[in-house]
C-alpha cells in the first residue's frame, strides 16, 4: 500500500515524491487528512502492516530508473527527494520490515544514477539515538519532524496529488504521462488550488465555499486544504480511479 504524491504531475521537473509506507499511526488526530491513519489492534494491525510489507518492493521497482531534476534549463542536476512517511514510519511493525528495506532498495537502485534524497517524516515521538544511527546508516538525507503541530507536513495543500496504491501495479512514469496536461493537475502544479475545479464546474467561489468548516469550538474556519479534500472526494478521486482503470485496460483516455 502506498500513497505517492508528487510536486509536478507532468513528471518534468519533479522535485519530490511522497511515499506513505503504511497507514499505521500511534496517534489518532481528529484533523488527520485521512481516517485510515490511526492505531490498529491485533488482526487489523497485522493486516495493515502486512499490506505495507507485501507492497514495498513492487512500489520501489515501479519508480523510474533515474530520479533527478533540473532547477533551471542549464542548472545542475539534483536528486529527487523521496519523502517516506506514514502514519508513523518508526513503529516497530513497519520500521524494520518496511522502512529500512525501502531505504536500502532506494540506495541500491539509484547509486550511480544521480541518487535520491531520502527524507524520513515522523511525528518524532519514537526517535532514539539508536534509530537515528540506523536511519543515517541507510542514507537518510533529512528527517522531517511533524509532531509539533500534529499534522503531517506535505500531506496538506493542493501541491500534492495522491496516486493511491497505484505504484503497486504501474510504473510511475506511465501514470505521470497519463495525468500530464489535464486541467486539474495543471492547476495543482501551478499552485492555485482555487482553480482546481474550473474544468469541472467548480469556480473559485465554489472551491472557497467547500473550504469552509466549523472548529470543534463552533467557530467558522476556512482552510483551502478542506476544499482540496472535498474536490478530491467528489471529483478528482473518481477521475483518477477512472483513468487508472482505463490505463490498466490499455485504453487511450480523454
Ligand atoms: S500523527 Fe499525523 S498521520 Fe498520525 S493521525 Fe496524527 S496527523 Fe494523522
Amino acid at each position: 500500500m502506498a500513497i505517492a504524491t508528487i510536486a509536478d504531475p507532468s513528471g518534468e521537473g519533479m522535485e519530490s515524491i511522497y511515499y506513505v509506507i503504511s497507514w499505521l499511526c500511534h496517534r489518532h488526530c481528529a484533523h488527520c487528512y485521512d481516517t485510515r491513519f490511526r492505531p490498529y489492534v491485533r488482526d487489523e494491525c497485522d493486516a495493515v502492516a502486512d499490506q505495507a510489507v507485501s507492497s514495498h518492493a513492487k512500489i520501489v521497482s515501479n519508480l523510474p530508473e533515474r530520479m533527478t531534476y533540473l532547477e533551471t534549463d542549464d542548472g545542475a542536476e539534483n536528486p529527487v527527494r523521496v519523502i517516506l512517511s506514514g502514519g508513523e514510519v518508526l513503529l516497530d511493525e513497519t520500521r524494520e520490515p518496511v522502512l529500512y528495506p525501502v531505504m536500502e532498495m532506494l540506495r541500491e537502485k539509484y547509486v550511480g544514477r544521480g541518487g535520491v534524497r531520502v527524507v524520513v517524516q515522523t511525528t518524532g515521538d519514537l526517535v532514539t539515538a539508536e534509530i537515528l544511527d540506523e536511519l543515517l546508516a541507510r542514507g537518510m538525507w533529512r528527517m522531517s519532524i511533524t509532531g509539533m503541530d500534529d499534522f503531517p507536513v506535505g500531506h496538506e495543500g493542493a501541491k500534492r496529488v495522491p496516486l493511491i496504491e497505484y505504484l503497486t501495479e504501474e510504473p510511475l512514469t506511465k501514470i505521470l504521462d497519463n495525468l500530464a496536461g489535464r486541467p486539474a493537475f495543471e492547476a495543482i502544479n501551478a499552485g492555485v488550488p482555487e482553480r482546481l475545479g474550473l474544468a469541472f464546474g467548480w469556480d473559485e467561489d465554489t472551491f472557497r465555499r467547500h473550504s469552509e468548516t466549523v472548529t470543534p469550538a463552533g467557530e467558522p474556519y476556512r482552510n483551502l486544504c478542506g476544499g482540496c479534500d472535498r474536490f478530491h472526494d467528489q471529483v478528482l478521486g473518481p477521475l483518477i480511479e477512472r483513468l487508472r482503470r482505463e490505463r490498466l485496460r490499455g485504453c487511450d483516455v480523454a
